[in-house]
């Protein structure tokens, strides 16, 4: 029987994966054929058989993007509520005080995650890491929507509290943590059996200071044992930085290594906050060494910190020490290619040099970085075997045009509006920019009604009662 393979004929440009180099080459008026288990030829003539073919004059083919860190749950309500919220006496970060105040709903929680994966593919990915609560709907929306998926359902033994607008408590509940890390045990075993073969699942201790030692290396004991990735928020903020300090005399990267979770199967999100950023006081230079030598990965999502006013210092400077770079989004907008843009302009930024970070760089990062941290070497890239997980640029989009560097004006320019196509395992997810494999519409109806709701409710959870209007004034008054 022959196979359903797709050509894609004489593609302009092809960012095809060249083994001997170990990186991303380009290729021009290559072909390129896949069916729905891999990519079957790369490149030159492709003349074996076919069902169907497409030219590829002035497209651009390159590897769908990895995203390692990003939250459903509550997040995609938040949009446009926040941006400029924050506790100034917890170095201005707003996660503490704003993150736990809009409820959301079992049929809403499926609008968010259908909103947040449509957003997602739309801008390229195809593989994504979702750090939320396990939920009826998770699973079964992820496997319809058609993206490559890691669902890391997270557990912890504290909640926070925070006192009159100044003061970080810690409310533990052990065993609730416990019944929460058994249930997220569930739900990832769940994951790696689905049917589909595009679900996987991460253990993810939510962070570094809500869970005991005992839960870090328990969880990490069963994530081993299971050869699944790990992930924890760790090194997130300054508040973290000194509670750690506090109660161990450690950064988190060292506190990390002296429980023994340090490792290539780690991804920290987002490891700011290390012994040599300028904003701590340790001024040594052991974390990024310790990082290097681990092989662990960090999971860095400008977008949102930067919007907060914090930066990673600097992404070249972790790579030059050897560290494994990945990117996510974690939060809204859910748009890798802005993501990709703002971790370059941080880079340069916090690094204080154009040379800080390559396109090429930031480009590794979203594609084989991310494959790395997931522990795939057949994601992230177009080779012969490779999933077919890809996207297709139109390069006549006016923000594509003039062309002398395809990768660097979609980057520095286009973002998504350019992509035409996104395909996971051959199979189109995205057409014309829009979803093909779920209602986003439908979806963001839903998103408004419970934005509308969960802001009404906004009073009831915040310890003195503030209404929306107080809690995030509007960014201009309203006559
Ligand atoms: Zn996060």
């Amino acid at each position: 029987m022959t196979k359903e393979i797709h050509v894609i004929r004489k593609a302009h440009t092809l960012v095809a994966f060249d083994r001997k180099l170990n990186g991303h080459v380009y290729l021009n008026d290559a072909d390129v054929a896949y069916d729905e288990k891999g990519f079957v030829h790369v490149g030159g003539h492709y003349d074996g058989p076919f069902v169907s073919e497409s030219s590829g004059r002035d497209r651009m083919i390159l590897p769908g993007f990895v995203n390692v860190h990003c939250h459903s749950g509550e997040e995609p309500i938040s949009k446009g509520i926040f941006e400029d919220m924050g506790t100034a006496a917890l170095w201005g970060n707003a996660l503490y005080e704003y993150s736990n105040l809009l409820e959301i709903d079992d049929d809403a929680i499926e609008a968010s995650l259908t909103v947040m994966v449509g957003d997602l593919m739309r801008s390229g990915v195809t593989t994504l890491l979702d750090i939320a609560g396990p939920h009826a709907s998770w699973l079964p929306t992820l496997a319809k929507s058609g993206a490559r998926t890691f669902v890391a359902p997270g557990f912890r033994e504290a909640q926070w509290h925070v006192e009159d607008s100044h003061r970080l408590d810690f409310r533990w509940d052990r065993a609730r943590g416990r019944d929460a890390f058994a249930r997220a045990l569930e739900v990832v075993d769940t994951a790696n059996a689905h049917p589909s073969g595009r679900l996987g699942g991460v253990v993810a201790p939510s962070q570094i200071e809500t869970c005991s030692p005992e839960l870090l290396q328990d969880a990490v004991a069963a994530a081993r044992q299971r050869g699944m990735p790990i992930t924890i928020h760790a090194a997130q903020t300054m508040t973290e930085h000194e509670e750690l300090l506090r109660r161990h005399g450690l950064t988190a990267v060292q506190y990390l290594e002296k429980l023994g979770l340090l490792g290539k199967d780690l991804i920290l999100g987002h490891c700011i906050f290390v012994d040599s950023h300028s904003w701590t006081r340790q001024r040594t230079e052991i974390d990024l060494r310790l990082l290097a030598e681990r092989q662990t990965t960090v999971a860095h999502c400008p977008v949102t910190f930067s919007r907060s006013g914090m930066a990673l210092e600097s992404v070249g400077r972790y790579r030059r020490a050897g560290v494994n770079v990945a990117l996510g989004t974690d939060s809204y907008p859910f748009n890798m290619l802005e993501e990709m843009r703002q971790a370059m302009i941080c880079a340069r930024l916090s690094g204080k040099s154009v040379f800080d970070v390559s396109t090429g760089d930031i480009f590794e990062a979203a594609t084989t970085a991310g494959a790395r941290a997931l522990g795939r070497d057949d994601i992230g890239r177009i080779a012969v075997g490779s999933k077919a997980d890809f996207l297709v640029v139109d390069l006549r989009h006016h923000a594509m045009q003039p062309v002398y560097d395809p990768l660097r004006n979609l980057l520095h320019c286009a973002a998504e509006r350019a992509i035409e196509r996104v395909h996971v395992d051959g199979t189109c997810v995205v057409s014309d920019g829009r979803p093909t494999l779920i209602d986003y519409d439908g979806a963001l109806a839903k998103l408004q009604e419970a934005q509308d709701y969960a802001c009404r409710k906004a009073a009831e959870n915040d310890t003195k009662g503030r209404a929306m209007g107080t809690l995030a004034p509007l960014s201009l008054p309203r006559r």
